[in-house]
């Protein structure tokens, strides 16, 4: 496989603080021009020096743009520095979501193997897992991912190779020890997989818990001004699955299959749609910080409305895994969900009303979202064991002023 320009975490950065890495690590300036912002290299192909031979120096040793790209790689850099500072992972970045989660299922998964997931995973994952890796061959078991006994029952000595985590979960913003997780995986020889999209590496990082891989929907806050769809995985170099064959000569390794994986599958993000997520990236930190504050101040509202039966939101002492975020959260997350009293009609009824926030699927932008999970993203889930409750409502809270989005929730609760 073609290596591009790639270092393994540059330790000129690796003491630096978030926000300095996720503005400077991938970011050199341009080596033709000195252009203080990665060029988007809209280009398919590069010229070669003579038969099999990839031009040497700063910035080139690329083939096909499929098999590497000076733009993809700056965000590559930039998420593995993100994930795991000390330069012990490697990003990979893909055209959504979705395309980074099946990059790895097929990376590390055979027909035969087995997985556990969460009992309120995302609808999409539950959808690449229960109808396009299901009937490939791979099972899987939905376990509330809050309980670590109900996870270790879900289990299947010898068959179970990936623990799927979602932390907090969406819609009902539960919170996994994943720690504690890692701990039980690895106990039964599988593997922990985070989907790190809610949380972002600024307020958690997985990594240094334990977990073996991340995956994003950079879609969401990474990309954060809901103008491109995208994924990432950042996988641990320390990552092996022992149980795979040596097929095409790569060995055990979890880097050395995704990277693979991700040429021969072929969904990787483009260069203009890599351009944007790292943009985002750059002012990550900023923007999660006013997510939090925002969310803060509606949960704060909708505890003391009368129509509010209950408010889900990991900062609350009564909440699944408060103590879990407590520990591994620097804070609690722009997402905000919360059941009406007067069930569904009313329920739909507040994303009918509001003004500021508008009614759409997605969240982590810089505009305020509300939806309705039941009928809208986990539509899907329906009659399933992650089925949610119907008077729910899932706001994201955007950037802004909160005052206005209190105003807004109030007038549409009524
Ligand atoms: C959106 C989302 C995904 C899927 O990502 P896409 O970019 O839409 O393919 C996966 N996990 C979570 C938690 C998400 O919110």
């Amino acid at each position: 496989m073609n290596e591009p320009n790639r270092k393994p975490g540059d330790p000129r950065w690796s003491t630096a603080g978030f926000s300095t890495r996720a503005i400077h690590v991938g970011s050199e300036p341009d080596p033709a021009t000195g252009a203080v912002v990665t060029p988007i290299y809209q280009t398919s192909t590069y010229a070669q020096d003579g038969v099999g031979g990839l031009r040497q120096g700063l910035g080139v040793g690329y083939e096909y743009s499929r098999s590497g790209n000076p733009t993809r790689t700056a965000l590559e850099e930039c998420l593995a520095a993100l994930e795991a500072p000390d330069g012990s992972a490697r990003g990979f970045a893909f055209a959504s979501g979705l395309a980074a989660e099946d990059a790895v299922l097929r990376s590390l998964l055979r027909p035969g193997d087995h997985m556990v997931i969460p009992d309120d995973a995302y609808g999409g994952t539950y959808r690449l897992v229960a109808r396009v890796a299901q009937p490939w061959g791979v099972g899987h078991t939905p376990a509330s991912l809050v309980d670590i006994d109900a996870v270790r029952a879900a289990i299947r000595p010898g068959q179970t190779r990936l623990v799927w985590v979602e932390t907090p979960t969406n819609p009902l913003l539960s919170v996994a020890d994943i720690a504690g997780l890692a701990e039980v995986a690895h106990a039964a020889g599988a593997l922990l997989v985070v989907d790190n999209t809610f949380a972002t590496p600024y307020l958690q990082q997985p990594l240094s818990l334990g977990a073996d891989i991340v995956v994003h929907s950079t879609t969401k806050y990474a990309g954060g001004h809901s103008d491109v769809v995208g994924g990432a995985a950042v996988v641990s170099h320390s990552a092996f699955a022992p149980w795979m064959d040596g097929i095409a000569d790569l060995g055990e390794s979890a880097v050395e299959r995704v990277g693979f994986n991700q040429n021969s599958m072929g969904a990787v993000s483009g260069p203009f749609d890599s351009w944007l997520v790292q943009r985002g990236l750059k002012t990550l930190a900023v923007r999660m910080e006013r997510h939090c504050d925002n969310a803060e101040k509606i949960v704060e509202m909708l505890r003391q409305h009368p129509k509010v039966s209950r408010v889900l939101y990991p900062s609350l002492d009564d909440h699944p895994g408060h103590k879990a975020a407590v520990e591994q959260m620097r804070r609690f997350g722009g997402m905000v969900s919360f059941q009406v009293a007067g069930g569904k009609e009313a329920a739909l009824e507040v994303c009918r009303r509001t003004q500021v926030f508008t009614l759409a699927e997605s969240l982590g932008g810089v505009e305020s979202l509300i939806e309705h999970p039941g009928q809208m993203t986990h539509a899907s889930v329906a009659g399933s064991a992650l089925e949610v409750p119907d008077d729910l409502v899932r706001i994201s809270a955007g950037l802004e002023d909160a005052s206005d989005l209190v105003a807004d929730l109030e007038q549409a609760l009524g």
